[in-house]
């Protein structure tokens, strides 16, 4: 088992003996549940840095009031065996540790935080970028790892991380997916069965998306057109949203010149799914 610390205060005594001793620190936040997409990052950051810290923490502040807080899955003791012989502390403190009683500062991220998850989320970016920060001035990492798999997320970090001066890097890791192609995510264990199965449409839907482009489509339209064609035959709930996007800026691409960013927000059943796909043009 990895070393569990609970407190801000023995988590920066951690941090503060590795970084005297030489090593450089990568640092994985998460929400627990850990699944093999988390543990890709984890695996990044053993390869790169000398001393890994994988944070677990369900952050309130980035749910909305009708979201899945309370729901959430928190697997702590099974996400720590998980994490044996891969994280060299694992931090998962409590609400009271993280926020202290009349917390009123935030992080609020400019032009890359508004569409999409921004639209959608009201104040979803605003939670992620304020704990993520908190957690970077706890462990002041070399390297911070997240995944590509909540795209605007780690632009909204990236930015973040320019704006604020942060001396560190920020690397974003490859999605991984389950063998039919649905990214892996804590949330999809709230599918039930008929639901897990509709729910590779987000795939399917962005690899037609990838391929239509690699065929010379330009117009961004009749690729959403497609795509949501092809999710409405597994009867969601709702989409969300289907866009194609600049890759830096998120602003939404008509004419397909370059590279882009296929991006989509589902709800199967109760369950709300994201996902995403670089699109190359030939
Ligand atoms: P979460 O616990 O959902 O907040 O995710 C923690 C980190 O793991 C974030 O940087 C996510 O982007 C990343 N992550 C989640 N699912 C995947 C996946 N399927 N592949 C790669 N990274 C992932």
């Amino acid at each position: 088992m990895p070393l569990l610390v609970t407190t801000v205060s023995e988590f920066r005594q951690t941090l503060h003996a590795a970084r005297r001793s030489g090593k450089t620190i990568g640092l994985v936040p998460t929400m627990g549940a850990l699944h093999e997409g988390h543990l890709s990052l984890v695996r990044a950051s053993r390869a790169e840095c000398g001393f890994t810290a994988v944070t677990i923490y369900v952050n309130p502040t980035q749910f909305g009031p009708h979201e899945d807080f309370a729901q959430y899955p928190r697997t702590l003791e099974s996400d720590l065996t998980l994490l044996s012989g891969l994280a060299d502390v694992v931090f998962a403190p409590r609400d009271e540790e993280v926020y202290p009683p009349g917390f009123s500062t935030w992080v609020e991220v400019g032009s890359v935080a508004k569409p999409l998850e921004g639209v959608c989320r009201p104040g979803h970016f605003r939670g992620v970028a304020t704990i993520v920060l908190k957690l970077f001035t706890m462990a002041w990492p070399d390297v911070a790892y997240f995944g590509q798999k909540d795209y605007q997320q780690a632009l909204v970090i990236r930015r973040m991380a320019i704006d604020l001066n942060l001396p560190l890097t920020i690397r974003v890791c490859p999605i991984v997916r389950e063998p039919d192609g649905l990214a892996m995510s804590s949330r999809n264990r709230y599918l039930a069965p008929d639901e897990r199965q509709r729910a590779t449409v987000l795939y399917q839907s962005l690899t037609q998306a990838a391929n239509l482009v690699a065929q010379g489509e330009t117009n961004a339209s009749r690729i959403t057109e497609a795509m949501r064609r092809t999710i409405q035959a597994a009867n969601p709930k709702q989409i969300d949203y289907v866009a194609i996007a600049d890759p830096e800026t998120l602003e939404p691409v008509e004419t397909i010149r370059g590279r882009t960013v296929a991006l989509l927000a589902v709800r199967i059943g109760k369950t709300r799914l994201i996902d995403n796909m670089i699109l190359e043009p030939p």
